[in-house]
């Protein structure tokens, strides 16, 4: 007879949960760090005639030249620099984490930040350091440069700014771990848009051991499923051959082409949101019980006096957030509250007012 799952999958998968996407049909969706705006009538249907265009009989391009090309232009990356294209950033985390995962490797984050940066290298079978932040989500230098003395880290995650948090830690802090570190060390920049221009593009290709990552999925093309990595050129060429040949499916490639080209669009509506997070953080502060961290992303991260039942309180008013309580002790009643279009971030105060009170 032949094996189980249980029997013959690898006990560290078994012990995995797969990521978690709640169910969001008839609710207002705050929970996922999504653009809120639709595209506009017109570009929608450009898109629509561009994507009839596209020879679907035919696989996709994988050096992709034209997409390459306006991501380039669309995020002012140098030509020195290589870019690789993945299936949404995080199928870029796992080529870095399968390409590292040499027996006994560990890769080493921060926490609480994104879960696939756990979920990616136990996957590929590397092991996993988590080292805390401080208790206000600033970040732990001390701690984090200890922990790469001691587990010498293949890879150190580090997202900038922070999901599930929205703070940006310390660049200069960031460049000492870079320096210190005996592996790579990932800046995922998944959240630059809403960042006020602190990046650490600049930086990559003065440092033999930094890779950036980015995504076009919170500039409004989440459907899409495009990340990148942008990387010195023997970086690259490693994570090119973990690369599957046709890993960015045609129609994504036709789209995110043309959509970058109307890439003022895309930037009106990212400083809308970020106009909007404001707004949504002063009426935040405006609710008793609730207290709310500095965001430099398309989120703010909110404590309350129950998570759970101002999580059920926010459903039953028909919206979905994000609850994070129990997934990680710093996290006690933590909700994160993607910024939606300023009709959706009133319901939403309004609902949890109600919801806390
Ligand atoms: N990095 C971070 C920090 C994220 O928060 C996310 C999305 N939640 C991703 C990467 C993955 O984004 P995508 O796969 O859509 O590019």
């Amino acid at each position: 007879m032949s094996k189980t799952p249980a029997e013959l999958v690898r006990p560290e998968i078994l012990a995995l949960s797969a990521y978690h996407v709640a169910p969001a049909k008839g609710l207002v969706k705050l929970d996922a760090m999504e653009n809120p705006h639709a595209l506009p009538a017109d570009l929608a249907r450009a898109m629509g005639e561009r994507l009839a265009a596209v020879a679907v009989n035919r696989y996709p391009d994988p050096a992709a030249p034209a997409l390459k090309e306006r991501l380039r232009k669309a995020m002012a990356i140098p030509d020195s620099l290589e870019v690789v294209l993945g299936n949404g950033s995080d199928e870029i985390l796992q080529m870095i984490a399968m390409a590292l995962a040499r027996p006994g490797a560990v890769a080493l984050a921060p926490e609480p930040s994104f879960a696939m940066y756990r979920l990616s290298a136990i996957a590929c079978g590397l092991g996993y350091v988590g080292v805390p932040l401080a208790a206000d989500f600033t970040l732990d230098e001390p701690a984090v440069m200890a922990a790469i003395e001691r587990h010498r880290p293949a890879v150190t995650w580090i997202a900038y700014p922070n999901n599930p948090t929205g703070n940006l830690f310390p660049r200069q802090a960031i460049l000492r771990i870079v320096a210190a570190a005996p592996g790579l060390v990932v800046v995922d920049e998944a959240y630059y848009a809403f960042s006020g221009g602190a990046s650490l593009l600049a930086e990559v290709g003065r440092h033999p051991n930094l890779v950036l990552v980015r995504t076009v999925s919170k500039l409004g093309l989440a459907g899409l499923r495009l990340g990148l990595a942008v990387a010195p050129r023997d970086w690259a060429a490693e994570l090119e051959k973990l690369r599957l040949p046709y890993n960015v499916n045609a129609l994504s490639m036709a789209a995110a082409e043309l959509l970058l080209d109307h890439g003022a669009v895309l930037a009106a509506q990212t400083a809308a949101i970020v106009a909007e997070r404001a707004r949504l953080e002063t009426a935040l502060d405006r609710i008793a019980g609730v207290a709310r961290f500095p965001s430099a992303a398309n989120f703010v991260l909110a404590r309350v006096p129950d998570a759970v039942r101002a999580f059920e309180g926010l459903r039953q008013r028909g919206i979905l957030v994000r609850n994070f309580h129990g997934s990680h002790p710093l996290l006690h009643n933590c909700l994160r509250l993607t910024v939606g279009t300023s009709e959706e971030n009133d319901r939403m105060t309004t609902a949890l007012a109600a919801a806390v009170a």
